[in-house]
């Protein structure tokens, strides 16, 4: 910003530069001789001028002897005449027009100002201009960043445990790579993919690798990169981001968030979003127009295909829709493999082991464990990654780093032991629970402690007892804190926050509740779409009492199975504030004591 406003004065003083000099060249033209008027009308009497040349009041003219000479005609003819008669000298000036680039200047100053000002507000509400102010032309221009031959070396190796999705894009990679050959068989194409999945899946990867594999360039952009405060902007950004693309056909345009753009249009609801609105046409205009043939395909992704308008998914556009699923055990294991290759490992590495205990790793995450063990192994100076520091790695990944420096007084510290423990003791107890991996006071994030349960076998639906064991887990801090210390800590917040949330999802949702019977009822009114709660406000009370059984129910369960093993409930903790770490093996022995 600084630098157009420096920009702006610099040109305003050359402007002032070059009117000033004009000035002073053209006030020395006055190099003719000035004579009053009555001179001159003596000089006519006499018949010494010979030549007059009258411009408006000016008269320039020579006399008989060839000597250039100017006067000015004085205004009032009357009183000119008057002072003739009474022979008093008369030196007419007349005030002159400004010259043009005076005029110029005063008229044009006000619209470069404002012009001036427009811009400084523009570049204002682009964030700052941080992205590399390329002035105001960059405008309309899309923010599309196009990657060829050297960085979209990513191939469809790289990408793993995605397999259905790899398959069903195979197609677009034959078909860039040979475009004809699909139109001389009449073959359609789709213009548009969508991939849809969550955050790390390996949406934006899976793009990349159609363009690696087809070799073609990548053109990539986010759906918010449209989103602008003033209106058109969007739209003539989509406009140029096709123009571009259309230069470097056939290629890949891949719109990450397109639900940023594509979100549903209000119907008819008036004072929507004008500008995502007008975008999204454009969007849809641009996708209509352009030949399938020519060989551009557009990847959008997102994680919220519910929300984008259908009309984007109409023949045409985004008729093509792939899911990008979270990875299984075995997806989880080919990614940690394609990840593992980087770094040198030791023998013990077991990627099957580490897949086994990442359940809801999303590829982006297990990436991440990957590369968190070869900066732990930096950080200890060791030459290869091991098991061990995997793991240290995926406790970091799946709960935050370990907080050693945060002070813990020794209260806290047994306070916490025992609310651990109390999750832990009835994960144990409790038929059909997932057995307990870990149990730590050591202060992860923004927890003290942690108890970490390992399910036995990915399930894909649980059943209504897993629920109920979950309450009863989730609320063991909070009562085992109650059964020893009279009272309960702040620390039980997020428990209790869970805890309902899974009770209130049980009544509403998977119709758990004998009392409300198996109906869904929609969790919570969208505020965004303004959608009012679909039940009456008995039925809101009949839920409310409900979910508030359930956990009270679960509560009664927790205290008495905690009452009664409380000398377990004791060694545990007693153990945790020794060792501040328990395994699966130091639980079994205690639970056998
Ligand atoms: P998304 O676009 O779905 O949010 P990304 O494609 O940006 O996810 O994934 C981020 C990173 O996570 C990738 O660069 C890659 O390192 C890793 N990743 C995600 N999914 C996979 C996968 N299926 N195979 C290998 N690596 C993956
Ligand atoms: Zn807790």
């Amino acid at each position: 910003m600084d630098r157009l406003l420096r920009n702006l004065s610099i040109w305003l003083v050359i402007g002032l530069g070059i009117v000033i000099l004009i000035n002073m060249f053209s006030g020395s033209k006055e190099d003719v001789n000035r004579i009053t008027y009555n001179a001159f009308l003596a000089d006519v009497n006499s018949g010494v001028v010979k030549h007059v040349k009258i411009d408006g009041h000016e008269i320039e003219g020579i006399d008989s002897t060839g000597k250039k000479f100017c006067t000015t005609l004085p205004p009032q003819l009357a009183i000119t005449t008057a002072m003739l008669d009474a022979g008093i000298q008369m030196d007419v000036v007349e005030q002159k027009d400004p010259p043009w680039y005076i005029n110029a200047l005063i008229s044009w100053v006000p619209i470069i100002l404002l012009i001036g000002v427009w811009i400084f507000f523009m570049k204002q509400s682009q964030g700052g201009g941080g992205s590399g102010g390329k002035g105001m032309m960059a405008f309309g221009k899309s923010k599309a960043r196009l990657i060829e031959d050297e960085e979209a070396k990513v191939s469809f190796k790289d990408v793993a445990g995605i397999e259905e999705a790899k398959e069903e894009l195979s197609e677009i990679v034959d078909f860039l790579k040979d475009p004809e050959l699909f139109t001389k068989l009449g073959a359609y194409i789709p213009k548009g993919v969508l991939l849809s999945g969550e955050p790390g899946t390996g949406k934006t990867l899976l793009a990349k690798a159609i363009a690696g594999e087809a070799q073609v360039p990548f053109f990539s952009i986010s759906g918010s990169d449209f989103v602008e405060m003033y209106v058109g902007v969007g739209a003539s950004r989509v406009r140029d981001l096709f123009k571009q693309a259309q230069k470097k056909a056939p290629c890949i345009v891949f719109i990450d968030e397109i639900d940023a753009v594509g979100r549903q249009r209000s119907a008819g609801q008036g004072g929507g979003n004008d500008e995502r609105e007008q975008t999204l046409n454009q969007l849809l205009v641009e996708m209509d127009g352009f030949d399938a043939n020519v060989g551009i395909i557009i990847v959008a992704a997102t994680n919220r295909p519910d929300i984008l308008d259908p009309a984007l998914k109409r023949p045409g556009r985004f008729d093509r829709q792939v899911v990008v699923p979270m990875p299984d055990v075995g997806g989880r294991e080919m990614i940690l493999r394609v990840h593992g290759k980087k770094p040198p490992l030791d023998d013990d590495v077991d990627w099957k082991t580490i897949a086994k205990g990442t359940p809801g790793f999303s590829g982006a995450d297990l990436g991440n464990l990957v590369n968190e063990a070869a900066l732990l192994a930096a950080r200890t100076k060791a030459d290869k990654v091991n098991m061990d520091l995997l793991d240290k790695a995926k406790d970091k990944v799946m709960m935050g780093a370990e907080r050693t420096s945060m002070i813990i007084t020794e209260r806290e510290k047994e306070v916490t032991a025992y609310h651990e423990a109390g999750h832990a003791l009835v994960a144990e107890l409790l038929p059909g629970a997932d057995p307990v991996h870990k149990v730590t006071i050591i202060p992860r994030g923004r927890a003290l402690g942690l108890t970490m349960q390992l399910p036995v076998e990915e399930k894909h639906s649980q059943a209504k007892s897993y629920y109920k064991n979950n309450l009863c887990i989730l609320l063991g801090g909070r009562v085992a804190e109650e059964i020893i210390f009279g009272e309960t800590t702040t620390g039980s917040g997020n428990d209790i926050d869970r805890c309902t949330e899974i009770a209130r999802k049980m009544v509403c949702e998977w119709g758990m509740s004998d009392d409300v019977g198996p109906l869904t009822f929609g969790t919570t009114p969208d505020p965004s779409t303004g959608q009012p709660r679909a039940y009456s406000e008995t039925t809101a009370v009949e839920i409310d009492k409900a979910v508030k059984e359930m956990v009270l129910a679960a509560n009664e369960t927790v205290n008495a199975l905690l009452q009664e093993n409380s000398h377990i409930l004791k060694a545990m903790a007693e153990a945790l504030l020794e060792k501040e770490t328990i395994n699966v093996e130091d639980i079994q022995t205690i639970m056998k004591a």
